[in-house]
């Protein structure tokens, strides 16, 4: 199968006294094999907890549900259920078949480890027929990959800049050829001339090592340089889905063209930052509608009582990179 990663159906709550969270709810999408899938939302849309279901890094209380995350290393391969994995098989996954840069990637880093030795141990922990040479060689490579000097090989974490830092924790990610690499906000911490580089770079390593990417962050400007397909999350749904010229050029979700708008059109002077008035709704006490009814400029009287759900808009199945959206404004033109 061209398909790395088929999510189905995927619900998480954070359980506690009262109502739970619906933090993340029947997500659904699939990712091919090298493509790069942005994922768009204000805060608290459910992003995080996405990729920390994704990925099994969640903690209680978050509780997956319901859904499955299936994972395809290879072509033609079984699928692997990444919900229903043991925890050492999903261990045994990490770094060769599957890498995670989180927001605090920094952290990932071991501050008392020269940055070159890093590389070497998770090289040899994946290879252990590779010489401490031959690690020592392909982790200045890999540095080198991302606009890092080879003798900085033998600095230590603190002793580079933030910008480095995060570079190098995403070299670290791909240095064992994963066919997914799941990044969340990654370049939050560093200015956007180093954001622009990071993503630059990002783009590079996808060329020349063919991994898939899901990239989750609050930027949509950020992901319609970056992006393929982007899905847009609200009270943790998704409500659009589409490739990223068609989200950026046509809209069809009333919040993706609030967000489109929020932002300054690229390489073009802020003329109007229009932005969405409100805000998101309780998680745990979801309206009945469509969550984004109090907010939404073309709210109908349907939309307070009947949920729309995500459906395909050109008649492609997610595989194909179909078009998708929940909004009772666009019923008529589904195909079935
Ligand atoms: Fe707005 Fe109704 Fe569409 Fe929700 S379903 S986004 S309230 S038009
Ligand atoms: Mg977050």
């Amino acid at each position: 199968s061209e398909i790395v990663l088929d999510v189905d159906g995927l619900s998480v709550e954070y359980a506690g006294a009262g109502a739970p969270v619906r933090a993340c709810t029947d997500v659904t999408f699939q990712l091919r094999r090298g493509e790069i899938l942005g994922v768009v939302g204000e805060s608290g849309s459910g992003k995080s907890t996405l990729i920390t279901a994704l990925t099994r890094l969640q903690r209680p209380p978050a509780v997956t549900t319901s859904g499955r995350v299936v994972f395809h290393p290879q072509s033609g391969e079984p699928g692997i259920d990444l919900v229903q994995l043991k925890p050492r098989a999903l261990r045994a996954l990490r770094w060769t078949s599957l890498s995670i840069v989180l927001q605090s990637a920094m952290d990932a880093l071991n501050p008392v480890m020269r940055l070159g030795a890093q590389f070497v141990d998770v090289l040899r922990v994946h290879d252990r027929s590779m010489s401490r040479a031959a690690a020592w060689e392909e982790a200045r490579r890999l540095l080198g990959l991302v606009g890092i000097s080879a003798d900085r090989a033998r600095s230590y974490p603190h002793e580079l800049s933030g910008g480095m830092r995060q570079r190098a924790t995403i070299a670290l990610a791909l240095a064992c050829r994963p066919e997914l690499v799941v990044m969340d906000e990654p370049t939050t911490a560093v200015d956007v001339v180093m954001q622009r580089q990071i993503l630059a770079q990002v783009l590079r390593l996808r060329r020349e090592f063919g991994f898939a990417v899901v990239f989750v962050t609050h930027d949509l400007s950020l992901l319609l340089e970056l992006a393929d397909r982007i899905a847009v999350m609200y009270a943790g749904r998704i409500v659009e889905l589409a490739s990223a010229g068609d989200l950026y050029r046509t809209p069809m979700h009333p919040y993706t063209r609030g967000l489109r708008d929020s932002f300054p059109p690229l390489h073009a002077p802020v003329e109007r930052l229009e932005g969405i008035p409100g805000t998101p709704p309780d998680l745990r006490a979801l309206p009945a509608g469509c969550p984004f009814a109090p907010r939404c400029p073309a709210v109908m009287d349907r939309c307070r009582e009947e949920l729309p759900l995500l459906v395909s808009h050109d008649g492609s199945g997610p595989e194909q990179g179909g078009r998708s959206v929940a909004c009772h404004l666009h019923d008529e033109e589904v195909v079935r």
